[in-house]
């Protein structure tokens, strides 16, 4: 696979390349300049495939003979369901959180430490991570146990659940959970400066396995072929609403349509809409980042929108196209309610949001799914209030909720992480 640097066409990169890098010269993204499409009859037998299969043709496909492992990989990354479930009328969701941490991330990070751990030779690794919550979890669970690589995730002290902190700070072995007496963006900053330290970076071999990773995308490619695969009728009339952050899902979707998936294409945001009010208008004019319900999507900079683009041109797509659609947090409660009452369905804020804006879209010979990108249980106390119930745990975090959190807590200061990094990594 060819990969271009989206700022600078003569950086050209492998895929093993691309994926070990993360990022090019002056923050471009790494993207492919041409998808070569399946026949129509090769889709068709392709849906009839089970996943793991159907996604080892597909990643195969897309990233040539590189990589010996890949059909390995696949099948121990993909190890959990992504079932299709009626929640309303020819609407589906597309539950992506069936995987250890409960959110579609599962399936980027598991796929991409694997990839890592293939592509890194004899050289020892260190992900280096800031998180809000979800991203972590995936990422320190998704790398457990994987040789040769260190995970050190920060987070801000008492921000973020106690169930979040479990998937982090329970694991032991190569994950370090470190907390950081400050909020998010101190936990950021950290991470930044680290990547400023040429020689610091060199010695621990840093990496941050962030949602730009072009790993990450390609995994999520497959899901989409699997819902489709999973319908009874409408196969051709699709159209996918997608919860957007930043936007790597929108970007894997409009892959999976490249190469010839037929679907059309909904985005989704919350109060953050920089994209809504950029495809109405044709100004991009980011605001100051708001927190709402659906947090992971609390993004006004979307760092895969440069991809979208690209795609939108390479494919002679318009992005006129696309659907689109933003709630904020009353409409977004009201949407949890409505789907709840109409099809019982318990949809947590970041599905009802694509639910909603799917259903203002969907004709009447269509079949929409939305994608559940997290588990309701994910967002209890919020389901519980909004929806009146009691959202169970599922059982294997049950378990983990009554593990005890093991990290370190140090203050916003980056001389103390680089200590305690040298520290935990013994060198
Ligand atoms: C990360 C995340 C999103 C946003 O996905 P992007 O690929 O960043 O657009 C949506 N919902 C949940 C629950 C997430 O964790």
């Amino acid at each position: 696979m060819e990969l271009f640097n989206l700022k600078h066409h003569d950086e050209k990169v492998s895929f093993a390349q691309a994926v070990v890098r993360g990022i090019g010269r002056d923050q471009g993204l790494f993207f492919p300049d041409h998808i070569e499409p399946f026949s129509q009859e090769k889709i068709e037998e392709l849906l009839k495939l089970p996943l793991v299969q159907r996604s080892q043709i597909i990643l195969r496909h897309l990233i040539g003979d590189e990589l010996p492992e890949l059909e390995q990989i696949i099948a121990d990354a993909f190890c959990f369901d992504a079932p299709i479930v009626p929640a309303g009328d020819r609407i589906f969701c597309l539950e992506l959180f069936h995987g250890p941490t409960l959110a579609f991330k599962d399936f980027g990070a598991r796929f991409l430490a694997r990839v890592l751990s293939a592509v890194r030779g004899d050289k020892h690794l260190t992900i280096l991570t800031a998180t809000s919550g979800d991203t972590g979890a995936a990422v320190a669970d998704a790398f457990y146990g994987q040789k040769g690589i260190d995970v050190v995730v920060l987070y801000p002290d008492g921000r973020i659940s106690s169930l979040q902190e479990k998937l982090i700070a329970t694991l032991g072995g190569n994950i370090h959970a470190v907390r950081v007496k400050g909020i998010f963006d101190q936990c950021q900053d950290l991470v930044k400066t680290a990547f400023d330290d040429t020689e610091f970076k060199a010695r621990i071999g840093l990496n941050s396995a962030n949602s730009i990773n072009i790993a990450r995308l390609l995994a999520q490619v497959t899901y989409y072929f699997e819902a489709v695969s999973q319908l009874k009728s409408g196969r051709d009339k699709v159209v996918f609403s997608v919860p957007c952050g930043n936007f790597g899902d929108l970007t894997a979707g409009l892959i999976a349509k490249a190469l010839g998936l037929k679907a059309r294409f909904v985005i989704a945001c919350n109060a953050n809409d920089t994209v809504p009010r950029y495809l109405q208008s044709g100004t991009w004019d980011p605001h100051k980042t708001v927190a709402t319900l659906s947090n992971a999507m609390d993004i006004s900079r979307p760092n895969n929108w440069p991809r979208v683009e690209a795609l939108v041109k390479m494919q002679g797509w318009s992005l006129k196209d696309f659907a689109y659609g933003s709630l904020n947090d009353e409409q977004t409660e009201q949407a949890m309610r409505e789907i709840y009452k109409n099809s019982g369905y318990h949809a947590e804020p970041h599905a009802a949001i694509a639910c909603a804006c799917l259903k203002n879209t969907l004709k009447d010979d269509e079949v929409g799914i939305f994608l559940g990108t997290a588990h309701p249980a994910k967002f209890k106390s919020e389901v519980d209030r909004i929806l009146g119930i009691d959202e169970a745990l599922p059982k294997q975090l049950q378990e983990k909720a009554l593990l005890e959190s093991r990290s370190d807590l140090i203050d916003p200061d980056y001389e103390t992480l680089k200590a305690l990094v040298l520290k935990e990594l013994k060198l």
